[in-house]
């Protein structure tokens, strides 16, 4: 892509009016565009990125074993009024295909999550134990009325989410299921470049089961606060800290009074896993012929993840005073081509050739091909956070050599062009 032909343009000042630094970085570099509180377009480069961890997503949900599906946003009241969570769930948009005069005029809702949808549709495709486990999910767009919308790709009043559900004929069969969507929850966070700051904490449960998880990506900015467990990735949430009980339970050795063991720290819910047992089956009067012939309870799990969020997570996490910081698995591009002397033609065409080369070798490159000063490009793209540049000077065209240089670390190196690509070839770039 050449950088003069994209639709979008940086601003020389983060947005007035936005305060979360996720907004601020993204608005500023034009990858995002808000139209209300809580509300976004994802321009070109943003919405590259938001596929890119859809994608890991993707491939992590079918590798556990999920068949993705896609589910209407507009639902009917009926089946919200089936699960007694039509007046229940306080964000919940409600609509009506008429006009409204009174609040039973509501005939609609905008869907927060899928629990009233999935539950009929699958079980109705299960008769027996043989129809068992099954997981479904999808990805797609939620509403729900969130009272402070003001984190940016945060907490979106409309914002994405990947939603999985899975169908079991007994408990022990959600367990172990469970437990293996934790290891596929872990790789979506590693892959995206925030695994390391990613805690798997306890939360309170629900009827069928003590506790859910949620997953928890440690930084200052953070809604949430967590206490980690000292020496591990494991944290506890607020709801079950005085819960003696429950931290003898999960803390190895745990003694009351033992609270030195555990750090507050701030965090963001970039996940959360619940075992919903038959909550929702049975409700809707599912059920299925079991090994004995007898009539058995569909027992579920949900599991939840915010693609949008997760792309605010890591601007939060790794962004620095000069803007975006993308790890390479999700970076819009992967490198941004500079030429630093548009108005030569010697080394405009020595860039133009060099920007061919890379693209059929299958590098995603953004090429700063614009008549601004050095200072600019080098400032933009910075801001934009490719994870690796290479800067074509006056050098280049007569010695044919280029700098490379990593925005993470900022270091750099002086190469010859076939350096450049003896190092692509090895697949990934290491400076
Ligand atoms: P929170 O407690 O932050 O409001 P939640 O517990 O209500 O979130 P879930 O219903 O568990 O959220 O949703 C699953 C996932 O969807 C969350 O872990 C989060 O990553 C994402 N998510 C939830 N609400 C929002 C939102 N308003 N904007 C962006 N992502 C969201
Ligand atoms: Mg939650």
């Amino acid at each position: 892509m050449r950088l003069s032909q994209l639709c979008t343009h940086t601003m020389k000042e983060p947005p007035k009016g936005e305060v979360s630094r996720n907004a601020r970085l993204l608005t500023q570099a034009g990858y995002v565009s808000r139209l209300m509180a809580g509300v976004y377009s994802y321009l070109p480069l943003g919405l590259r990125t938001l596929n890119k961890i859809e994608t890991i997503i993707r491939e992590e949900m079918n590798a556990l074993g999920g068949q993705e599906v896609l589910m209407p946003a507009l639902q009917p009241r009926e089946n919200w009024e089936t699960t007694g969570r039509w007046d229940k769930v306080d964000v919940l948009y409600k609509l009506g295909s008429g006009p409204i005069e009174k609040p039973e005029d509501y005939n609609l809702a905008l869907g927060p999550t899928h629990e009233e949808i999935v539950t009929p549709l699958i079980a109705n495709f299960v008769h027996s134990y043989r129809d068992l486990p099954v997981a479904v999910y999808q990805l797609q767009t939620k509403f729900r009325n969130e009272p402070r919308p003001k984190s940016g790709l945060l907490r979106g009043r409309e914002f994405r989410m990947k939603d999985l559900y899975s169908f079991h004929a007994d408990q022990n069969d959600l367990d172990s299921f469970y437990e293996r969507s934790i290891q596929a929850y872990h790789s979506v966070y590693r892959r995206c470049g925030i695994g390391d700051k990613t805690l798997l904490t306890y939360a309170s449960g629900g009827i069928f089961s003590k506790y859910s998880h949620e997953f928890q990506t440690l930084t200052p900015h953070g809604e949430d606060t967590v206490y980690r467990i000292a020496g591990t990735s494991i944290a506890i949430n607020k709801e079950i800290i005085g819960d003696q009980e429950a931290l003898r339970e999960i803390i190895p050795n745990y003694q009351t009074g033992d609270e030195d063991r555990l750090e507050e720290l701030k965090a963001i819910e970039v996940g959360n896993i619940f075992k919903l047992g038959s909550r929702f089956t049975e409700a809707f009067r599912s059920s299925f012929a079991d090994k004995t012939g007898s009539q058995g309870k569909i027992v579920m799990g949900c599991y939840g993840m915010g693609p949008s969020r997760i792309m605010g997570t890591i601007v939060e996490c790794l962004s620095d005073d000069k803007g975006l910081v993308w790890p390479e698995e999700i970076a819009p591009y992967t490198l941004g081509l500079l030429n630093l002397k548009h108005d030569d033609a010697e080394t405009k065409r020595f860039c133009d050739a060099l920007y061919e080369k890379l693209s059929s070798a299958n590098v995603d490159v953004l090429y700063d091909d614009r008549s601004e000063s050095a200072g600019v490009k080098f400032a933009d793209m910075d801001l934009l956070g490719l994870p690796w540049q290479l800067i074509v000077g006056p050098r280049s065209f007569e010695q044919g050599l280029v700098e490379l240089k990593c925005r993470a670390t900022d270091k750099r190196a002086t190469l010859a062009v076939d350096e450049v690509f003896e190092k692509l070839r090895n697949g990934n770039i290491t400076l």
